[in-house]
């Protein structure tokens, strides 16, 4: 008996839904699967992610996360969602 808790806790997190390219539906990981970049539009950041697989361009605001490391690559993002 063991729960397959793990694609769970990436369901239900809630940043896994931005980093899903909308066209072919793959995860977005930065020099994996997607190019990230930062930009500044209004004194506002954004990142924008290029999908390498559709090339399919996602913009979204940056001032939430001030880390601008993926989530994907910080452990302690699951370890949240755990507890
Ligand atoms: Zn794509």
């Amino acid at each position: 008996m063991i729960p397959s808790s793990v694609s769970i806790i990436y369901i239900k997190h809630p940043d896994i839904k931005r980093q899903i390219c909308k066209k072919c539906r793959c995860i977005l990981v930065d020099n994996v699967s997607a190019k990230m970049k930062m930009k500044t539009k209004n004194k506002s950041k954004l990142i924008e992610w290029i999908c390498n697989i559709c090339k399919t361009k996602k913009t979204f605001p940056a001032d939430r996360n001030k880390d601008h490391r993926v989530w994907l690559e910080k452990p302690e993002a699951v370890v949240e969602v755990i507890s």
